[in-house]
């Protein structure tokens, strides 16, 4: 039956790029996303606090139950939900074939013009869904997960106005949450907090493609990795910190040119990003609007990067105001400098190669070890044996491996039209062979690296049981 659903799927989904429904196709063939126009009657462009958040994402849902789904991911350590809002139009069901993308604002708590944005980038897709082409087919084609706020904590210390400074940067208990994550390159000694295990556990069960982490305080697309093997620490001394700044060199990921092109199709879109401008004299001017983490400053303990070494998902950290707390009279500018640029951006998820693996009988083989050869991150496939991987147009060769399976390699095209639909099927191995996979989170290891553990199976005490008491049976299928 499940073979069934993904041969369906398979034809109609071959069948669709075939009639220019791709991104790129998309955008010559469809008018751009329109421009719009909020109804304060449902969200102004003011500051929300968490209880009007929350009234605003339950009254989304109640409004628009067939585009929206709305569940949390845990509770904050004073015991605020860490809202998420699927838009799609099968927000309950994860499409078999297509991809799940996500926004996370306000990590730091007092950089949350994001988390506004992201509430009326909800409100416009619903509103828009049924009159704008574009966002119809980005909301069947793609579901789409906000996390408006993942530092609701940090927010509700925070203050209107300050553009510089730490209040509300950190969760409740003082702790940088995007220096909270496991490291790829470093042993991270913080202890876990809340906010992030709720993140971790959340992106271990669904398989995001691709992903921005919405921050204030700069203008710039700032891409993995932000470690570095060899980054020096500067503790106090002011003269250290302006040597690592001067001397803060890239650390690049194999897949430096999609992450690259990921932050050019942010900065481009943007009113001003990619002109490169500094905040202030004394403040950096990008290049195009974007840089690489560790070429900034690095820095260990991120999201990003621990998005992309652990489960595959192109992470970029959007850094979309100068100020990092504007006046609420700015809201709307920001929200016009940005529309497109967070649209265009989730489109991204539709370039490059995806498909399924498969056993001889059709069956899907999941958690299967992909790799695309030459560049040594890995990723796996999911529950119903599908991949993604966001490749620019070029040849390429494949690299599966699963347990008990023959190991293959498999060439392919990707064209700048469509995204290429690549099927794998894969036979038991003779013994003795193939039942090793060459990797699993690649790359030679730095010393005192953290391996990422196998991802966890689902245990009650996962997201499931923090979801909000009353809206439990909705939520079965989200995850899956
Ligand atoms: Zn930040």
């Amino acid at each position: 039956m499940i073979l069934r659903t993904a041969y369906t799927c398979i034809f109609l989904l071959y069948s669709y790029h075939c009639l220019a429904q791709s991104t790129n196709e998309l955008d010559a063939a469809l008018p751009e996303p329109r421009a719009y126009i909020p109804d304060s009657q449902y969200l102004d462009f003011v500051y929300h606090d968490h209880d009007e958040l929350t009234r605003f994402l339950r009254a989304t849902s109640a409004r628009y139950p067939n585009l929206t789904a709305l569940y949390s991911i845990g509770k904050s350590i004073q015991g605020r939900d860490l809202w998420v809002m699927v838009v799609s139009s099968s927000p309950y069901e994860h499409m078999i074939g297509k991809p799940d993308v996500k926004y996370v604002g306000n990590i730091h708590g007092n950089e949350p013009v994001g988390r506004e944005l992201l509430l009326h980038l909800i409100q416009y897709f619903v509103t828009s869904y049924n009159t704008d082409q574009y966002v119809k087919w980005l909301l069947d084609n793609t579901r789409i997960h906000i996390m408006p706020s993942m530092n609701p904590d940090g927010f509700a210390v925070s203050k209107e106005g300050a553009c510089d400074g730490g209040q509300g940067r950190y969760n409740a208990r003082g702790f940088d949450l995007n220096r909270n994550f496991p490291d790829y390159f470093k042993q991270n000694n913080k202890r876990g907090q809340p906010e992030t295990d709720a993140v971790k556990d959340w992106i271990s069960k669904i398989q995001f493609v691709l992903s921005g982490s919405l921050h204030g305080g700069a203008l710039v697309a700032s891409y993995p990795y932000d470690n570095t093997p060899n980054s020096r620490i500067c503790r106090s001394s002011a003269l250290c910190a302006m040597f690592q700044t001067y001397s803060a060199a890239p650390s690049l990921t194999p897949d430096d040119d999609i992450f690259k092109h990921l932050s050019l199709v942010y900065a481009k879109n943007h009113a001003k990003m990619s002109r490169g401008v500094a905040c202030k004299s004394a403040t950096p001017a990008f290049e195009n609007g974007i840089t690489n983490g560790a070429a900034w400053y690095p820095l260990t303990g991120g999201m990003q990067d621990y998005n992309y070494v652990w489960y595959g998902c192109m992470e970029v950290t959007l850094e979309i105001s100068c100020c990092k707390y504007p006046p609420a009279y700015e809201l709307k500018k920001y929200w016009e400098d940005n529309q497109l640029s967070m649209i265009k951006f989730l489109a991204e998820a539709h370039r490059g190669v995806q498909g399924f693996v498969l056993d001889p009988t059709g069956t899907p083989i999941e958690r299967a070890s992909l790799k695309i050869k030459g560049r040594d991150v890995g990723f796996q496939t999911t529950k119903h044996g599908e991949f993604w991987r966001i490749l620019l147009p070029g040849y390429y060769k494949l690299e599966v491996f699963a347990e008990g399976y023959a190991p293959r390699e498999v060439e392919f095209i990707v064209v700048e039209q469509h995204p290429t639909l690549l099927n794998v099927s894969l036979t038991p191995s003779k013994r003795n062979e193939g039942t090793t996979v060459p990797f699993y989170r690649p790359l030679p290891l730095p010393q005192q690296h953290y391996r990422p553990s196998s991802p966890t199976t689902y245990s009650d005490s996962g997201i499931f049981s923090t979801i909000s008491s009353g809206l439990n049976s909705l939520y079965s299928n989200i995850f899956g």
